[in-house]
C-alpha cells in the first residue's frame, strides 16, 4: 500500500460532483474541479491545475461513473494516480448512527442507506460518488466524512424539537445540524489563534455561504448550531428560506393548494436571499445592487441584506445561552470571509453584548486573509477564519486509513 499523503476528496451531488487531490499533510490542493450536469448530454468536466483550467465535454458518456474515469485518466497523465492513500467522500447525512467518520465498508453503505430517508437529496447522491469511486480505484481505502457528525454532541435540550417526542422515537425526527467540518475546522483554528487548548475553548462560529449556519462550540465540541433535521432551518440563506412560522405552510396548502413539491422549491429554492430581493442568491451581487441607479433595486438588495444580518445577530446573541463563556465570534464562509458590509452590519446589532468593530480591520480581512476585525474596547474578540473542509476531509480519510493498517 502506498505511503503517499496524497487523498482525493470528493462531495457528490446528486448532478455534479467537486473534486481536490489534497496532500493531507501539508493542505495543499495539487488539482481540483468539478463534473456538471452529470445525466444530460451537456455533462462537462473541468479540471484546474496550477491555476490553469481545462474542461471537457462528457457527451454520451455523462454518468457519475464516466466522469470519475476523466478524473482517473487525467490523474494517470499527471502521473498523480498510484501515489492516493485515501479517497474521502463529503457525506451530508449520517444520521445519529455517526458520530465520527468511518471507513466505507458495506456496513457502513447499509448505514448510509438507512438515513437516506432524512436526506433524500443528498445520501443517494453521496452514494453514487462512493460506488463510482470503488469501480475506479480498486482497493484504495474510502471514507465517509460526515456534515452532521461533529453536531452529534448536541445536548437533547438543542435537538429535541417541541413536537410528540414518537417522532423522534420512530422517524427520527430531531435537529442534526449541517456544516460539521467547517464549524469544527474554524472552531479549532480559533483556539490556535487564541493560544488557548480546544477544551477550554467556547467560541460561536459563524458559516455564511451559499448555505449558512451557526454554531456554539464549547471544549471542542458542538453544544447546538442552526441547521435542524435538513439543511433548511435557522438563518436566512442564498436560496433557502431558514426559520419561518410552519403554520406559513399549512396556510399555503390549505388556502392556495400547494403541494409536498412545491413547497419544497419554494422553499429550498426561491427563498432567502434570491426570493426576497427578487433579484440574487449571490451576496455580492446584492452589494452591487446597494448602488444601483433603479431605486427599486438599491432598496430590495437593503431589504434583504438588513433581513439576513439581522438574523444572523439574532443567532450569535442567542447562542451565548449554550456556552459557559464567550472567547470569541467567528466569521467564516464565501460571505463571512469576504464581506466585510455584512459583517459591519451583523456586529452592529450585538453591541449590547459588547461587540464592536474595527472598520479599517474588517475592511482588510478579505480573499482568504485571516485575522481579528474587533477593536480595542470590543468585550470579545471578532475574528475571520477562513474554512477548509476539503482539508479536514483529507485529514480524516488519512488518519482512519493509517490507523486500519
Ligand atoms: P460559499 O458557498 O462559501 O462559496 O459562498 C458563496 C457566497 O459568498 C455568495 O453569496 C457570494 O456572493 C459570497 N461572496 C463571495 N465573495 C464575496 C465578496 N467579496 N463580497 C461579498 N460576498 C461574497
Amino acid at each position: 500500500m502506498s505511503t503517499n499523503t496524497h487523498v482525493l476528496v470528493l462531495n457528490c451531488g446528486s448532478s455534479s460532483f467537486k473534486f481536490a487531490l489534497i496532500d493531507s499533510q501539508s493542505g495543499n490542493q495539487l488539482l481540483s474541479g468539478l463534473a456538471e450536469k452529470l445525466g444530460h448530454t451537456d455533462a462537462i468536466i473541468t479540471i484546474k491545475r496550477n491555476g490553469e483550467k481545462n474542461s471537457l465535454a462528457l457527451g454520451e458518456h455523462n454518468q457519475h461513473v464516466d466522469a470519475i474515469k476523466v478524473l482517473v485518466g487525467t490523474l494517470k497523465q499527471l502521473g498523480l494516480d498510484d501515489g492516493i492513500s485515501a479517497i474521502g467522500h463529503r457525506v451530508v447525512h449520517g444520521g445519529e448512527a455517526f458520530t465520527e467518520s468511518a471507513i466505507i465498508d458495506d456496513d457502513v453503505i447499509f448505514a448510509i442507506e438507512a438515513v437516506s430517508a432524512l436526506a433524500p437529496l443528498h445520501n443517494p447522491a453521496n452514494l453514487i460518488g462512493i460506488k463510482a469511486a470503488q469501480v475506479a480505484f480498486p482497493g484504495v481505502p474510502q471514507v465517509a466524512v460526515f456534515d452532521t457528525a461533529f453536531h452529534q454532541t448536541m445536548p437533547a435540550k438543542a435537538f429535541m424539537y417541541g413536537i410528540d417526542k414518537n417522532l423522534y422515537k420512530d422517524k427520527g425526527i430531531r435537529r442534526y445540524g449541517f456544516h460539521g467540518t467547517s464549524h469544527y475546522f474554524v472552531s479549532q483554528k480559533a483556539a490556535e489563534w487564541l493560544d488557548k487548548s480546544t477544551k477550554d475553548t467556547s467560541v460561536i462560529t459563524v458559516h455564511l455561504g451559499n448555505g449558512c449556519s451557526v454554531c456554539a462550540v464549547n471544549d471542542g465540541k458542538s453544544m447546538d448550531t442552526s441547521l435542524g433535521m435538513t439543511p433548511l432551518e435557522g438563518l436566512m440563506m442564498g436560496t433557502r428560506s431558514g426559520d419561518i412560522d410552519p403554520g406559513v405552510i399549512i396556510h399555503l396548502m390549505k388556502q392556495y393548494n400547494y403541494d409536498a413539491s412545491q413547497i419544497d422549491d419554494l422553499l429550498n429554492k426561491q427563498s432567502g436571499m434570491l426570493g426576497l430581493s427578487q433579484l440574487s442568491n449571490d451576496c455580492r451581487t446584492l452589494e452591487d445592487a446597494l448602488n444601483d441607479a433603479d431605486n427599486d433595486k438599491r432598496q430590495a438588495a437593503q431589504l434583504t441584506l438588513e433581513v439576513f444580518s439581522y438574523r444572523v445577530a439574532k443567532y450569535i446573541a442567542s447562542y451565548t445561552c449554550a456556552l459557559t463563556h464567550l472567547d470569541a465570534v467567528v466569521f467564516t464562509g464565501g460571505i463571512g470571509e469576504n464581506s466585510s458590509y455584512i459583517r459591519n452590519r451583523i456586529v452592529k446589532h450585538l453591541s449590547l453584548l459588547g461587540l464592536t468593530i474595527d472598520e479599517s480591520k474588517n475592511q482588510q480581512a478579505r480573499f482568504g486573509q485571516a485575522g481579528a476585525i474587533h477593536d480595542s474596547t470590543s468585550r470579545t474578540p471578532i475574528i475571520v477564519i477562513p474554512t477548509n473542509e476539503e482539508w479536514v476531509i483529507a485529514q480524516d480519510a488519512a488518519r482512519l486509513t493509517k490507523e486500519a493498517k
